[in-house]
C-alpha cells in the first residue's frame, strides 16, 4: 500500500450506525504530504462536514464525483494499522461501526494547541521507483541508508532521520536537494518506535522458585515476539505483582512497551508507588479520573515514547503505543473491564486482539479467575496456565470460619453480628490487631430469604434468584417467570421471611455500640465521594489510625494492611443471591479476595464469614481456599443450564418513557429473532422479553431479552439480521436498543 497517493481512502463518521462505508477523497495540493494513513481529515458528505478517517490510499472507479478534503484535524497520524485492525475488529464483534469503534480508541480527544511546528521527511517518490533509485546508488552507502531509513520510518525530523540512519544531518540535505527526499511542516513532532533505555531500578527482592519459573515463561514468550497468553493463577499475596513488574522489565529490555490494567486506580495506590518506584519516569498513569489536559500529556508521552510503561484502568488498553510487547491485567475477572454503557467492549478481549494484531505477549492475573478464562486453559484452549500456590515468606493463608446465621435467629439473635463474630472483634482488638468488616453490598437489594432456613426462591429454568417488586411478584429476569411472594417458607414453614440487607452506616452504628473503645473507619462509595478521600482512608488504615474499618466491595481488592488479622464478612448471602448466572462465581471470588486481606503481615490471620447458606459450595470452598474444586462444582452447573463459557450470551435492552411500548417492542424483536431462526436449528434460544432488574432509571423503564448461542458468530450474525431488518422499517419500534455481547452483568 502506498502510503502518499492522490486518492485517499476515507471511513466517514456518519450517525447512522453500525453503518460502515469507505469513500474516495482527493487530497488538494496544499496537503499533500500531510494527508497520511492514520490521519483524521474533515470530509463534505451529503451536504455537512464531517470527520473522516483516512485509512489508504488508491483509485475510485470513477473520479466524476469525488469530492476533495476540505481539511485536516491531525498534523500527525493518531492511529496505526493495529489500531485500525483493532477497530474493525471492534466492529464485527461489538455490532459498532468502524467509525464508532475509532472514535472510542482515540478518545479522550486529542488536543492540538500549544503545539511547535517542526518539520517532517518523507521519500519524494513511491516505493519501487525509490527502489530502482537505489539500486544504482552502489557508491553512496550512507545517503542508501538514510533513504531506506525514511521508507521504513516516514516522518522523522531530519535529526531523527539522520540519528536512526547513523548518518550526518549533511547527508539528509545532499537527498532533499536531490529530490529524493521531501519534508513538510507540521504541528507536532511525530516520534516512532525507537528501543527504550531500561533505566530500572533493581530491588533486592528474590523470586521464590513459584516466580522464577512463572518469569520465564512469560520472559521467554515476550523475547519471541510471537502472540501468547498466560493466565497467572495465584493465591492472594503470592506475589504476582513482582512477576509482573519483572516481565515488564523484559518487555522494555527488547525494546517494547508494556501497558498494565488494573480494575480501579483509586483503590491501588499502593500498586502506583511500586510502579514508579521500579521505572520512575518511565510510567505514564491513565485512568477516567485525571482532568483532561493530564490525560493528554499522558498520552502524548506514550506516544512520542518516553513513557512505555502505562498503568491505568480499564481505556488504558487503547493507549497510543508503537511497539506493544505486553499486556497485564491484574485482576482479570473484575467486571469493572467490560465498558457498561455506550459501546461495550470488554478490555481482556481488546488486550487480546492487539496483542494478536501486534505479536505480544498477554498475561491475566488473579487469584480468583474468571470461569471462562480458567476454561481457556484447559485441553486446546488458547491461554497457558502459569500457578502460584504458596504465599511469599511461606505465609499460611488465613483460616475460615464460617458461621451459621440461621442458628443466631434460632437461638434468638437477631442482630447483625452473630455471637462468634463479636467474642473474636473483641479478642483481636485485645491483642492490637486490626479488624476489617466487609459488607456485602451491591447497591441494591430485593431479594426475599427465609431467615431461618437460609432458603431463597429460584427460577427452575434459568437458575437464578427471583426478586421482589413493589406488586408483591417475586420474578425472573431472564425469563420473566413470577409467582406471588409467600408468606411462609415452602421449604420449613417459618415465618421469618423477608428483605435481606444492611447499610454501612448501619453497621458503623453497631460496631460503636458493641465496642466502644474502637476507632473505626467507613469507606463506601458515600464516604469517599469527594477526590482522593480513598487514599487518605486507606493511608490513615495502614498507619493504623483507627482500629476497625468497615467497607464494602472497594476494600476487598488488592490492598495489603499488615496489621489486619481478623477479616469479617457481615453478609455473604447478597451476592449469591444476585439475579445473575455468574451470582456463585461472584461470591467465591468476593470471599477469597476479602479473606486474601487478613494475614499479610507477621502475625497470623483469621477470617470469619455470616452466612445463611453455610452448605453451599461457593462458600465451603472459599472457606477452604479451593479454587480448583469450585470450578469444578461450578462447570457443570454452567454446561446443563448452558451459560457460558458453554454458550454466548447477549442481552437486548430496551428503554423507553412509556413502560408499554417497551414491552411492545421486545416482543416485537423477539418475533422477529423467531422468525429470522425458525427452521434451521442455529443453537440459539431465547430469554425474556422480561424487565430488568433497576427497571426504571432515569424516567425510563428498561426491558430485556437475552440471546443465547452455542457460537459466537451465530450470535452476531442472527442480531445483525434483525437490526438491519428493524432499519428497514424502523418506524414501529419505539424503544432505543442497546446491545451488550456477553455481558458480566445484567441489572
Ligand atoms: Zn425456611
Ligand atoms: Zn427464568
Amino acid at each position: 500500500m502506498d502510503k502518499i497517493g492522490p486518492f485517499a481512502e476515507v471511513i466517514v463518521a456518519l450517525n447512522a450506525r453500525r453503518t460502515d462505508r469507505v469513500f474516495h477523497y482527493a487530497v488538494p495540493v496544499e496537503f499533500q504530504g500531510q494527508v497520511a494513513f492514520g490521519v483524521r481529515v474533515i470530509v463534505p458528505f451529503g451536504g455537512r462536514r464531517l470527520t473522516g478517517y483516512v485509512t489508504g490510499f488508491g483509485f475510485p472507479e470513477s473520479t466524476v464525483k469525488v469530492k476533495e478534503i476540505a481539511g485536516i484535524i491531525d498534523p500527525e497520524p493518531v492511529f496505526t494499522t493495529e489500531l485500525l485492525g483493532l477497530a474493525r475488529w471492534m466492529a464485527e464483534n461489538y455490532l459498532c461501526s468502524t467509525a464508532e469503534a475509532l472514535q472510542r480508541i482515540l478518545s479522550p480527544r486529542l488536543l492540538v494547541k500549544g503545539a511547535r511546528e517542526v518539520k517532517q521527511f518523507y521519500p519524494a517518490l513511491p516505493e519501487n521507483e525509490l527502489r530502482k533509485a537505489l539500486s544504482l546508488m552502489v557508491r553512496v552507502p550512507k545517503q542508501v541508508a538514510a533513504l531506506e531509513k525514511a521508507l521504513a520510518c516516514p516522518g522523522l525530523t531530519r535529526k531523527e532521520l539522520a540519528a536512526e540512519a547513523e548518518v550526518s544531518t549533511s547527508v539528509i540535505d545532499v537527498l532533499t536537494r536531490k529530490g529524493l527526499l521531501k519534508s513538510s511542516v507540521v504541528k507536532v513532532p511525530r516520534h516512532t518506535a525507537r528501543f527504550y533505555h531500561s533505566n530500572v531500578k533493581t530491588k533486592e527482592i528474590t523470586l521464590n522458585a513459584e516466580q522464577e519459573k512463572a518469569l520465564s515463561q512469560v520472559a521467554g514468550a515476550i523475547r519471541e515476539g510471537t502472540f501468547n497468553a498466560f493466565l497467572l493463577h495465584g493465591v492472594t499475596g503470592s506475589g504476582k505483582t513482582e512477576v509482573y513488574l519483572r516481565a515488564i522489565a523484559v518487555a522494555l529490555e527488547v525494546g517494547c512497551q508494556a501497558v498494565t490494567l488494573v480494575p480501579e486506580i483509586s483503590l491501588t495506590p499502593q500498586m502506583v508507588e511500586m510502579f514508579r518506584e521500579r521505572f520512575d519516569e518511565q510510567v505514564a498513569v491513565l485512568h477516567s479520573g485525571l482532568p483532561a489536559r493530564e490525560r493528554f500529556d499522558e498520552w502524548q508521552r506514550i506516544r512520542e515514547g518516553r513513557a512505555p510503561v502505562v498503568l491505568g484502568t480499564r481505556s488504558a488498553i487503547f493507549a497510543p503505543l508503537t511497539r506493544p510487547g505486553l499486556f497485564v491485567i491484574d485482576e482479570e475477572h473484575e467486571s469493572s473491564y467490560k465498558q457498561d454503557d455506550h459501546l461495550r467492549y470488554h478490555a481482556r478481549e481488546i488486550a487480546l486482539k492487539r496483542a494478536q494484531l501486534a505479536g505480544a505477549t498477554v498475561l491475566l492475573g488473579s487469584a480468583t479467575p474468571s470461569l471462562e478464562s480458567q476454561f481457556k486453559t484447559t485441553t486446546g484452549g488458547p491461554y497457558q496456565l502459569i500457578k502460584l500456590g504458596k504465599r511469599v515468606d511461606e505465609r499460611p493463608l488465613p483460616p475460615v470460619r464460617v458461621v451459621d446465621m440461621r442458628r443466631e435467629v434460632k437461638e434468638g439473635n437477631l442482630g447483625i453480628f452473630s455471637r462468634p463474630l463479636i467474642a473474636s472483634i473483641n479478642r483481636h482488638l485485645q491483642s492490637k490487631g486490626q479488624v476489617l468488616l466487609f459488607l456485602n453490598r451491591r447497591g441494591f437489594s430485593t431479594f426475599v430469604m427465609c431467615h431461618e432456613c437460609g432458603l431463597v426462591l429460584k427460577c427452575l429454568r434459568c437458575d437464578i434468584s427471583l426478586t421482589y417488586h413493589q406488586d408483591g411478584l417475586l420474578r425472573c429476569h431472564y425469563c420473566n417467570y413470577h409467582i406471588k411472594s409467600p408468606q411462609l417458607c415452602p421449604n420449613c414453614g417459618g415465618h421469618n421471611i423477608r428483605h435481606f440487607g444492611a447499610g454501612t452506616q448501619k453497621v458503623e452504628a453497631e460496631v460503636g455500640k458493641f465496642f466502644p473503645g474502637a476507632r473505626i473507619l467507613r469507606m463506601d462509595s458515600d464516604s469517599t465521594s469527594r477526590k482522593g478521600s480513598h487514599a487518605q482512608i486507606i493511608n490513615a488504615f495502614h498507619d493504623r489510625q483507627a482500629d476497625i474499618l468497615i467497607g464494602t466491595q472497594m476494600i476487598a481488592k488488592g490492598l495489603d494492611f499488615p496489621g489486619v488479622t481478623l477479616v469479617g464478612v457481615i453478609n455473604a448471602d447478597i451476592t449469591l443471591h444476585m439475579p445473575d448466572f455468574r451470582a456463585a462465581e461472584r461470591t467465591f471470588q468476593l470471599l477469597t479476595q476479602v479473606a486474601g486481606r487478613a494475614g499479610r503481615g507477621k502475625l497470623p490471620g483469621e477470617v470469619l464469614v455470616q452466612t445463611y447458606n453455610p452448605d453451599h459450595y461457593c462458600i465451603t470452598v472459599a472457606a477452604a481456599h479451593d479454587s480448583e474444586r469450585f470450578y469444578q462444582n461450578e462447570i457443570p452447573v454452567r454446561r446443563s443450564l448452558g451459560y457460558p463459557p458453554f454458550s454466548h450470551l447477549a442481552r437486548l435492552l430496551f428503554t423507553h418513557e412509556d413502560e408499554e411500548e417497551v414491552k411492545k417492542g421486545a416482543t416485537q424483536v423477539r418475533y422477529l429473532i423467531e422468525k429470522i431462526v425458525s427452521g434451521d436449528d442455529r443453537g440459539i434460544s431465547l430469554l425474556g422479553p422480561a424487565p430488568a432488574p433497576l427497571n426504571k432509571i432515569k424516567d425510563r423503564y428498561r426491558w430485556q431479552l437475552v440471546i443465547k448461542a452455542s457460537r459466537r458468530d451465530l450470535l452476531r450474525d442472527v442480531i445483525k439480521e434483525s437490526l438491519s431488518r428493524l432499519e428497514r422499517d424502523r418506524a414501529f419500534l419505539k424503544p432505543i436498543i442497546n446491545i451488550d455481547i456477553n455481558p458480566q452483568g445484567m441489572l
